[in-house]
């Protein structure tokens, strides 16, 4: 009988941790308990990978991150290339041919992902780490922001990642095409000037903020609870920070320190 009740404890500390990790891109109220971790532009930093490289996003992943981020660009020639500044190399990105980027090389040999190949890697050997796809504002207007956003949302679709994503923008229109594109998509939206009654309202389902505007709207906190709108905030290198929001429930943080946010959840779980 011992041994039986072992089996069953043990089987239910499995459940247990395989709940833990399993990642929940929506309800806050299952992650109240438990913040989870994502890496900002990929897990770089330990490594000294290039940001928003394949290396970061495959670290983020043996991590067992939740989430990676990364940034989308389009070139003048409609290619969609993963890559946090407007310019490349000094080559605008939005303004320049795919071809033109391939001249340089990221510090580690990779050359500039495509979108492509980036969902390609994030699809591959991965347990469970979920795609942050920050679509970048566009330059070129607004008809040209439309185009991107609907070539990011199909192309997710076309490699059948549409449930493991969520989709972040400062660009308000952005986020609420996504939703209007997809509504059961996640989408998060960054730029830190709606309540969350105000995305509810507008179907969108988190909000991903610098950490800095819940000090100056600390209701905020209580309304996305109440609402239902998920939390992330970014990017948070501090333990201070990471335990002030790991205590308000946040269901996301993200960082360019996985390995201490990991370290700092592990303290302060209940
Ligand atoms: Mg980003």
């Amino acid at each position: 009988m011992r041994s039986f009740a072992c089996i069953i404890s043990m089987i239910a500390a499995t459940v247990l941790i395989a709940g833990c990790k399993t990642n929940r891109i929506s309800g806050n109220s299952v992650m109240k308990n438990t913040t989870a971790v994502i890496a900002h532009r990929g897990a770089f930093k330990k490594n000294n990978f290039p940001e928003n490289s394949i290396a970061s996003l495959r670290e983020a992943i043996r991590l067992g991150c939740a989430g990676s981020e990364f940034d989308v660009r389009m070139t003048a020639d409609d290619s969609m290339v993963i890559n946090h500044d407007p310019a490349y190399n000094k080559l605008e990105i939005e303004k320049s041919t795919y071809a033109q980027l391939l001249a340089f090389r990221l510090s580690n040999g990779e050359k500039i992902p495509t979108l492509r190949e980036y969902l390609q890697a994030g699809k591959t050997n991965n347990p469970g780490t979920i795609l942050v796809v920050e679509v970048k504002p566009s330059a070129m207007g607004k008809e040209r922001a439309q185009f991107i956003t609907d070539a990011v949302v199909a192309l997710v679709e076309k490699m059948g990642l549409r449930k493991n994503v969520v989709y972040i923008s400062f660009d308000y229109e952005m986020v609420k095409r996504i939703h209007a594109i997809d509504p059961k998509a996640h989408t998060q939206y960054l730029n830190g000037d709606k309540s969350p009654l105000e995305l509810k309202n507008d179907g969108i389902t988190g909000l991903d903020y610098h950490y800095s505007v819940f000090d100056k709207n600390p209701g905020w906190i209580t309304m996305a609870h109440k609402e239902g709108i998920v939390l992330n905030a970014w990017t948070v290198n501090d333990a201070v920070n990471m335990d002030k929001l790991i205590n308000a429930g946040f269901a996301y943080i993200t960082t360019n320190e996985p390995e201490m946010l990991f370290e700092r959840v592990k303290q302060l779980k209940p």
